[in-house]
C-alpha cells in the first residue's frame, strides 16, 4: 500500500495509478466515494505491483458511516426485529458468503499473498461462524435474580450496546471481520468496519450480500483507509459504544487508552510470541511437523505463530535436524499455485522488518541454520526463506519480540519446570503448543502455561465455538464461542415492586 492522494493523481498520466480500479466505502447500503477524493494503492505482494485503489477514509467519511449506523440502530426495521428473525438473517448471510467463497479467497490471496488453498479453507469456514451465531441469536437473554424480598422482583436484560466499531488487520481479513461482525449482529448491534489499508478488497466484494441477506441499510458499514485517519476517527467517535480490534499490541494499547478515556468497552486481540514445546517423550517426527506448521504456515504471519521453539536437550539435535530438513524443501512461490507451500510476506515493510530482526539475531550471537535471506523466485514480490535460529536465548530480541515472519528460534531445556519458566517468560500470552505422550504432563502443562490457548500434540486448531483470548500483552476480552456475544451486550438490572402496599413516607421509621 502506498499513499496516493487526489493532488498526486492529478499529476499522473492516464496509465499511472489513477487508471487502477477504484474501490469506495460502503455506507448506508451504498458505495460512497471519499469526501475529499483521496485514494490509496493496494499492492499485490507476489509481484510488488499496485492493482487497485481504495478510498482513503477521512473523519468526514467516518462521521457519515457512524451516523448511518446510529440511525440504523434506532430503525424499527432492525431494532424491533425478533431475535429469531435476526438469527435467520445471519444464517442467510453465511449461506450467501459460502456461495461466493471462491472469488473471495482469490481476492484475499491477491491482497495479502497467503496461499490460495489456505484462504479457500478460511472462506469455507466463514458460513460456520455465521451459522453458529445465527443459532445463538435467540438464546441471548437475561436472568431472574433471587430477590432481596418476596415483594421485589429483580431481573436482568441483556441489551445490545449500539454502534460497534470493528478494526481488522491484513493477515486474515474476512475471518477476523467475521469473528466480530457475527456476534455483534447476533446481539442486535449495528457495525462500522475499518479493514486494514492493505487488504480491503474481499470485504468490499461481499458488502452487497448484507442487503441480499435482508439486513436493513446502515446495519453494516465499511470505511477503508489508514489507521491514523479513518481508524482513529472511528475510535474517537462518541456514538461508538464498543470497539473490537485485532492487530498489533502497540496499536491495541493506543486504542485501549482512547476507549478508557470514553469508558467504551473494548475487545483486543493482539500480538504473540508463542512457545511450541517438545518433550523427550513426544513423537519427534510429528512434533517437528507441528513446529514447521506453527511457524512457517502463512509465512509466519499469524498471531499464534510458534516462534519460540523449546526442545528438551535429549531430542534437541534430532528435532532441529528434522525441522531444518523440511524448511529447506518448502516450495516458495506464487501463492495461487496449488503446489506452493510458502508465499510472500504481505508487504515491503513486513519484509524489511523480518530482515532487520534476522540481522539483530545474528548480531546478538544467534546462528542461522537455514534461511536468513530472500529467495530468488523471479516474481518480484516480498519473499523470505523459512529461517531457523539456534544459539539464541530467551533474552534476545528475536526471542522476545513479535517478528510476524517465517523465523523460529530453537532453544533447549532440561526439565519440565524450566520449560514452563521459559515458556511463560514473555510479555505475551496468546497461545502455546506442547508435544508429549505423557497424559499427566499434558494436563500439568495446560494448567501451568500462561496463554489463552494451549494445544497438545496439535497446533493452530480453532473453531467458532471455542473461545479465543489473549493473556498479558496479547489482549483482553474474548472472541469466538458464546462468550463473544456478551462482549457486544450490556447488562441492565430491573427491580419491580410486586406488592400492592403504597410507598410509605421514607422518613418515618417502620417498626
Ligand atoms: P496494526 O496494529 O498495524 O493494524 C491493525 C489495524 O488497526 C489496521 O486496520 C490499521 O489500519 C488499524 N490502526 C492502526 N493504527 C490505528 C490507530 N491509531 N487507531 C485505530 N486504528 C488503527 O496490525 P497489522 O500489522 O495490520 O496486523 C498484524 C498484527 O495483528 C500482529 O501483531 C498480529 O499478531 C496481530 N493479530 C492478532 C490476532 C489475534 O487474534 N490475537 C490475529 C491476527 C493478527
Amino acid at each position: 500500500m502506498t499513499v496516493h492522494s487526489r493532488a498526486a493523481a492529478e499529476e499522473n498520466t492516464p496509465d499511472a495509478p489513477d487508471a487502477l480500479p477504484r474501490r469506495d466505502h460502503f455506507i448506508n447500503g451504498e458505495r460512497v466515494p471519499p469526501a475529499d477524493g483521496a485514494y490509496l494503492e493496494s499492492v499485490n505482494p507476489t509481484t510488488g505491483a499496485a492493482f487497485y485503489r481504495t478510498a482513503r477514509g477521512s473523519a468526514a467519511d467516518m462521521d457519515r458511516a457512524v451516523r448511518a449506523a446510529h440511525a440504523a440502530f434506532e430503525n424499527p426495521a432492525w431494532r424491533d426485529l425478533s431475535q429469531t428473525r435476526r438469527g435467520r438473517l445471519l444464517r442467510r448471510l453465511g449461506d450467501l458468503i459460502g456461495e461466493k467463497a471462491e472469488p473471495l479467497a482469490h481476492a484475499e490471496t491477491l491482497d495479502n499473498g497467503k496461499l490460495l488453498r489456505e484462504m479457500r479453507a478460511q472462506m469455507a469456514s466463514l458460513p460456520e461462524y455465521y451459522h453458529y451465531y445465527a443459532g445463538l441469536a435467540d438464546k441471548i437473554h437475561g436472568d431472574v435474580v433471587p430477590g432481596a424480598s418476596r415483594s421485589l422482583l429483580n431481573y436482568t436484560l441483556r441489551e445490545p450496546v449500539g454502534v460497534c466499531g470493528a478494526i481488522t488487520p491484513w493477515n486474515s481479513p474476512l475471518l477476523l471481520t467475521t469473528t466480530k461482525l457475527a456476534p455483534a449482529l447476533a446481539a442486535g448491534n449495528t457495525v462500522v468496519i475499518k479493514p486494514s489499508e492493505h487488504t480491503s478488497a474481499s470485504l468490499l466484494d461481499l458488502v452487497e450480500l448484507f442487503e441480499e441477506a435482508g439486513f436493513p441499510p446502515g446495519v453494516v458499514n465499511v470505511v477503508t483507509g489508514l489507521g491514523a485517519e479513518a481508524g482513529q476517527a472511528l475510535v474517537a467517535d462518541p456514538r461508538v459504544r464498543k470497539l473490537s480490534f485485532t492487530g498489533s499490541t502497540a496499536t491495541g494499547a493506543q486504542i485501549a487508552r482512547a476507549c478508557g478515556e470514553r469508558f467504551v468497552k473494548a475487545t483486543l486481540e493482539l500480538g504473540g510470541k508463542s512457545p511450541n514445546i517438545v518433550f523427550p517423550d513426544a513423537d519427534v517426527a510429528s512434533a517437528s511437523m507441528g513446529i514447521v506448521a506453527g511457524i512457517f504456515a502463512a509465512a509466519g504471519q499469524t498471531c499464534v505463530a510458534g516462534s519460540r521453539v523449546l526442545v528438551h536437550r535429549d531430542v534437541y539435535d534430532e528435532t532441529v535436524e528434522r525441522v531444518v530438513a523440511r524448511a529447506r524443501t518448502i516450495r516458495i512461490g506464487d501463492p495461487t499455485e496449488p503446489t506452493t507451500e510458502l508465499g510472500p510476506l504481505a508487504m515491503a515493510s513486513q519484509l524489511a522488518k523480518v530482515e532487520a530482526y534476522v540481522a539483530a539475531g545474528r548480531e546478538e550471537g544467534g546462528r542461522v541454520v537455514t534461511g536468513g535471506t530472500r529467495p530468488d523466485t523471479g516474481l518480484g514480490g516480498y519473499f523470505y526463506e523459512p529461517t531457523v535460529f539456534t544459539g539464541t536465548d530467551n533474552g534476545m530480541r528475536v526471542s522476545r519480540e513479535e517478528i510476524f515472519g517465517p523465523v523460529a528460534s530453537v532453544m533447549p531445556f532440561e526439565t519440565e519446570e524450566e520449560a514452563v519458566r521459559l515458556a511463560n517468560d514473555t510479555d505475551y500470552g496468546l497461545a502455546a503448543g506442547v508435544w508429549t505422550r505423557d497424559l499427566g504432563r499434558a494436563h500439568r502443562m495446560a494448567a501451568a502455561l500462561d496463554a489463552g490457548t494451549v494445544w497438545v500434540n496439535t497446533y493452530r486448531a480453532m473453531a467458532p465455538m471455542s473461545p479465543r483470548s489473549g493473556f498479558k500483552n496479547s489482549g483482553m476480552g474474548v472472541e469466538h464461542g458464546t462468550e463473544a456475544v456478551t462482549e457486544y451486550t450490556r447488562l441492565k438490572s430491573v427491580w419491580i415492586n410486586t406488592s400492592d402496599e403504597p410507598q410509605g413516607d421514607p422518613f418515618v421509621l417502620r417498626s
